[in-house]
């Protein structure tokens, strides 16, 4: 199948050229035509497939079907759960729609009102933003959604779990018409996004090309066992140093653990920076920035600051915490390996990571190879770490109750 066979303009076909996209991926064929149907869809796609670029092409075809004057009042909403992620879809729109007239504006947390105010007085076909900044934003009569005739949902399932539900639902009732809607999510099960799916999407068309709990094929996963924490951060060094390795991310649960995993990396001489939450937009966005240009070699992050980041050349991804859950692993690992490259995830494990461990391989339906470093063995095998971490888990004997006294 090759791009030329949808029914695109050529206007987005020189566009696609650009990219350099070849042929269109999996999530893309399936998508697209439907989408080009004018059908509601229902895709369950991983980030890393070619998912933006599945609804942003229909979007702007779309505008060149149906020409309109542009307005400040947008005809195309697409929403993202988070910052990093929109303005990697805002991205993906000014790419592919290099060749062609589509004004389209972004609005997110993280910057002052005022000036998004401003920025909503200007042209705008296209509007991609966050739900909470969304929200606000009409509250303050800056946009309205009266004139969206299509909405894209993206990575849904993080909205549910970020608790964005009632917003999205409540800017979708702000339509007054008729609207197609695309939903996008890593996972498809689970009640939450059925009935998520039910109440926004009219007879939709399913498609789904990644099942969520198998791996993608591109990217090789492996478990290093660790004695201790000096053990896990020796590992660490020895894979960052590797030539293989050309850009890490490697991933804490807290932004405690992650500034310490960076000092610890920069005071070995490892080019590392920390990126979690509690940095601002700008700064975040300028660390991205060196990252994509090679200017910082890894990045140690947490999961909120990594949503949504796209970069391309990530050789190795590296579990220094393991995940709480499944979901959240193939999001992680999902930063590797992306479309046509191959990727590595590697997970460090020390005792107490094994039963995040266990509960991410009953999600994926598989165990993940165990391997050692030259050098850097563990010193004991997991089955004797799996025991040990049993002994821990047994509830100590209940203290012997006190004899009753006997009644005289
Ligand atoms: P996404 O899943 O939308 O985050 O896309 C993942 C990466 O794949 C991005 O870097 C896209 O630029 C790239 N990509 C999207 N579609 C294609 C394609 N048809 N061929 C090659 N790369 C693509």
């Amino acid at each position: 199948m090759t791009f030329e066979e949808f029914d695109l303009d050529e206007v987005l076909l020189s566009a696609i050229r650009k990219q350099s996209y070849n042929k269109p991926t999996p999530i893309q064929v399936a998508a697209i035509p439907l989408m080009l149907d004018r059908k509601d869809v229902l895709a369950g796609a991983a980030t890393g497939t070619g998912k933006t670029a599945a609804f942003v092409l229909p979007a702007l075809q779309y505008l060149l079907d149906e020409p309109k004057h542009s307005s400040r009042h947008p005809r195309i909403l697409i929403l993202s759960p988070t910052r990093e992620l929109a303005f990697q879809i805002h991205k993906v729109v000014k790419n592919l729609g290099s060749y062609g007239n589509f004004p389209s504006v972004i609005i997110t947390g993280g910057f002052k009102l005022n000036v998004q105010i401003d920025v909503l007085t200007r042209a705008c076909d296209i509007l991609i933003a966050t739900p909470g900044r969304l929200a606000k934003l009409i509250e303050e009569d800056a946009v309205t959604l009266s004139y969206v005739e299509m909405v894209i949902i993206d990575e849904a399932d993080r909205m549910l779990d970020m608790g964005q539900g009632p917003v999205v639902r409540a800017l979708l009732d702000a339509i007054p018409g008729d609207f197609q809607a695309g939903l996008f999510s890593a996972t498809l099960s689970g009640k939450g996004i059925e009935q998520f799916a039910e109440d926004i999407l009219d007879e939709p068309e399913v498609v789904q090309v990644d099942a969520p709990n198998t791996k993608s094929e591109q990217i090789q996963q492996v478990v290093y066992l660790a004695n201790d924490k000096a053990h896990k951060d020796a590992l660490l060094k020895n894979i960052l140093k590797d030539a293989s390795c050309q850009s890490a991310i490697v991933f804490c649960n807290k932004k405690e653990k992650a500034i310490e995993v960076t000092e610890w990396l920069q005071s070995q001489n490892i080019s590392a920076q920390v990126l979690h939450g509690d940095f601002t937009q700008a700064t975040r966005l300028d660390k991205m920035n060196k990252f994509k240009a090679n200017k910082i070699k890894v990045l140690v992050a947490t999961d909120v600051a990594a949503r949504g980041l796209d970069m391309l050349k990530i050789t190795h991804v590296i579990n220094y915490d393991m995940p709480f859950r499944g979901d959240m692993y193939i999001h992680r690992i999902g930063r590797t390996g992306r479309a046509q490259q191959v990727g590595i995830a590697i997970n460090l494990v020390e005792r107490h990571d094994l039963k995040h461990l266990e509960r991410i391989e009953y999600h994926l339906e598989q165990k993940l190879p165990i391997e050692k470093i030259s050098g850097l063995e563990p010193t004991f095998t997991i089955k004797e770490m799996e025991k040990k971490a049993a002994k821990k888990k047994r509830p100590k004997k209940a203290p012997a109750k006190k004899p009753k006294k006997a009644k005289r």
